[in-house]
């Protein structure tokens, strides 16, 4: 598996910079569940998000048809909608950054923003399963009031069951079962 490596870059890219506390080793693939990650640090707010890609579009395999590349640039416009899908608590006020996407058969441009392209892109995994991850920085005037994070992502992808969240914070670390009705995850 590559995803760990690829997490790490994708969060690299958003938070120039930043250590690789990306590093860490992926779940299991299993369709329904993904997972999302959430840092908050001074005023920054990185969320990474990684999925199989049979959450998000149904299919595994490089789109052949019209009606498959269609599912994966509505994907990725959804995915790139970052301030729709994730919204932190209004009092901090937060703004979208930087929107970063990676995987296999990306239909729009792979970079949103400037760094180099040391990296390769994400492969698809030879078991014959993808996946896509997806960071985003946000800016936030008041880091001190984000008390949680609201989650759209069950709304935009019907074939998502649940999502698998760690976070750290300035008021520690910890971790959370989010599911549809239940989006909602405590900062
Ligand atoms: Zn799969």
């Amino acid at each position: 598996m590559k995803s760990a490596v690829l997490a790490a870059v994708v969060l690299a890219g958003v938070v120039a910079g930043a250590p690789a506390r990306a590093q860490h080793a992926h779940a299991a693939h299993e369709h329904g569940v993904a997972e999302l990650r959430v840092v908050a640090e001074g005023e920054a707010l990185v969320v990474e998000f990684a999925s199989p890609l049979d959450n998000l579009v149904g299919f595994e395999h490089p789109p052949r048809t019209p009606a498959e590349r269609k599912a994966m640039t509505d994907a990725e416009a959804a995915l790139r909608n970052g301030a729709g899908l994730f919204q932190p608590s209004a009092a901090a006020n937060c703004r979208l950054a930087d929107v970063a996407l990676d995987s296999p058969w990306l239909q729009g441009k792979h970079h949103d923003h400037g760094h180099d392209h040391a990296h390769a892109h994400a492969e698809p995994a030879s078991d014959g399963h993808a996946e896509l991850v997806a960071g985003y920085r946000f800016e936030c005037a008041r880091p001190a009031a984000l008390e949680s994070l609201r989650i759209g992502l069950f709304d935009a992808f019907p074939r998502l069951r649940e999502l698998r969240a760690e976070r750290a914070t300035a008021r520690g670390q910890g971790a959370a079962v989010l599911k549809a009705g239940q989006a909602e995850l405590p900062l």
